[in-house]
């Protein structure tokens, strides 16, 4: 893959940012410095190369963040108040048993668990 400045820099931006992003959140931040229309096909080209991960927020919208094997494995904490997501990393005596439980829930449905997902809602420190 090319790496344009289109796709540089919604990586850097994505890299800078405590959190996952919006597409709007993105076309907020380039500030007019890439075309709307090509932050979307930058988006889906970065995605298929395995470079970017999407996925859907508690409200459906689809956020993006730097794929694990770049940014290292974490957790999401989603703000139903405010809807802000930010990234935390886990201590890793409670990652292992984070691994441990996914472990066991494959297991009792026959199914090869190959990672996790662990999105927690609940209300930020700023709308409590
Ligand atoms: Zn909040
Ligand atoms: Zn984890």
């Amino acid at each position: 893959m090319r790496f344009t400045r289109a796709r540089r820099l919604v990586i850097e931006l994505l890299e800078e940012t405590a959190g996952p992003l919006s597409a709007g959140d993105l076309v907020e931040a380039i500030e007019g410095a890439i075309p709307v229309s090509s932050l979307y096909r930058t988006l889906s080209i970065l995605e298929e190369s395995g470079l970017i991960t999407r996925f859907p927020d508690q409200s459906g919208l689809a956020r993006y963040e730097l794929a694990e094997w770049l940014s290292g494995h974490h957790h999401h904490l989603t703000c139903a108040v405010c809807g802000a997501t930010s990234d935390v990393p886990v201590p890793r005596d409670l990652e292992a048993t984070l691994t441990d439980i996914a472990a066991e829930v494959g297991r009792r449905f026959a199914f090869g668990v190959t990672g996790h997902r662990l999105d927690l809602q609940g209300v930020c420190t700023r709308c409590r």
